[in-house]
């Protein structure tokens, strides 16, 4: 954790840009440079996967999350695949833009939404309807949205098994995985998150924010690529901007759960 701090001026500017959820408060996690694996080939002329084409039958688990260890969940930032596939996660929950359902069911794309309880309450039933009608899923993103890093553990596990909780009750199904609000997380939001029943604390490679997709590195989104974006006022642009992105790179965003088994 406290490495980043040891990252070079590069990498500071460029977790600016990636800023996470709320990002007024300047609490941002520069993002670590990815080991650079092999990359993979690109085909020439992309030919993106629609939805009335399932690149595998969504629901199989396609790859485990790595293990816990010494009671702390896996922090994961990507996720290794060699297929053309991208995922999309959208925080918080703050807007309900009424153009969201409509636009995700005409992507064909999974959605994974870590939704804080502060925003969802009473309201379920609109991330109901995206659940339902367009596959995407629910995960945990905390009651409050506050920042955990160095907060007690208790506090964090009250926070994410809270919304564990409130989830389960209001959409049938417990969350897995966790995103930690900022991307601000600590060795207790690790054992809290594995306490709570989640198998990962996801993080993020690149970021949608006023309609411009960022990257982590290059200009480009590569397979395997974790896509920040949130419910605000700029839904339809930071979704539309997403989506041609994708189509452009030759991904398809399938759910991120069958990656985290
Ligand atoms: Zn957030």
């Amino acid at each position: 954790m406290g490495a980043k701090l040891g990252v070079g001026l590069g990498m500071v500017v460029l977790g600016v840009m990636l800023a996470g959820c709320g990002g007024s408060d300047g609490q941002q996690e520069p993002v670590k440079p990815t080991e650079s694996t092999t990359a993979a080939p690109q085909p020439s002329a992309p030919v993106p996967i629609t939805h009335s084409e399932a690149p595998y039958q969504f629901g199989d688990v396609q790859a485990k999350a790595p293990p816990i260890v010494d009671g702390r969940a896996p922090v994961i930032r990507r996720i290794p695949t060699d297929k053309p596939y991208v995922f999309i996660t959208i925080d918080d929950g703050e807007i309900k833009d009424p153009n969201a359902l409509s636009l995700i069911t005409q992507s064909g794309f999974r959605p994974t939404m870590f939704l804080a309880q502060k925003f969802v309450a009473g309201e379920a039933a609109y991330f109901r309807d995206i659940r339902d009608q367009t596959g995407a899923d629910i995960e945990d993103h905390t009651v409050n949205h506050p920042n955990l890093r160095g907060k007690p553990y208790a506090f964090q596990r009250k926070e994410i098994c809270d919304d564990a909780d409130a989830e389960a009750a209001e959409f049938g199904r417990r969350p897995v995985l966790f995103r930690p609000p900022y991307g601000n997380w600590d060795t207790n939001t690790q054992k809290a998150a594995a306490d709570c029943g989640m198998r990962a604390v996801v993080l993020w490679t690149a970021a949608v924010n006023n309609g411009v997709v960022q990257f982590q590195e290059g200009d480009h989104l590569k397979a395997g690529d974790i896509v920040l974006m949130h419910f605000r006022t700029t839904f339809v642009q930071d979704y539309t901007a997403f989506v041609e992105r994708a189509r452009r790179d030759g991904l398809t965003a399938v759910p991120l759960p069958d990656f985290l088994g």
